[in-house]
């Protein structure tokens, strides 16, 4: 495996308060698939639902996606919380295959 480096003051860490939505993580609730757009897309949908205090911990779930959804124009977005406990992961965050 190759390894790189990154200097310490190259990498800026995030405050919650600071939180840039577009880093929130989008994923196709139906395929699996990341889901990738415009930047400022994100930030876009999170103020028209009126939603700014999220952090690192959400993740937004797509119905579907163009790829596995053809035709389909509209898909519902839901914010998810996936839970660390192992335990709970499940009851969260559900994927059905
Ligand atoms: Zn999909």
């Amino acid at each position: 495996m190759k390894k790189i480096t990154i200097d310490a003051h190259r990498i800026q860490s995030m405050s919650k308060d600071k939180f840039d939505p577009e880093l929130l993580y989008v994923e196709c609730y139906k395929c699996g698939r990341p889901l990738l757009w415009e930047h400022g897309t994100t930030t876009y949908l999170l103020e028209n639902a009126g939603i700014s205090d999220l952090g690192t911990e959400w993740l937004l779930l797509s119905s579907g996606c163009p790829l596995c959804s053809p035709g389909q124009h509209e898909f519902t977005l839901t914010l998810a919380k996936p839970s660390t406990n192992a335990q709970n992961s499940n009851s969260n965050y559900l994927r059905d295959n």
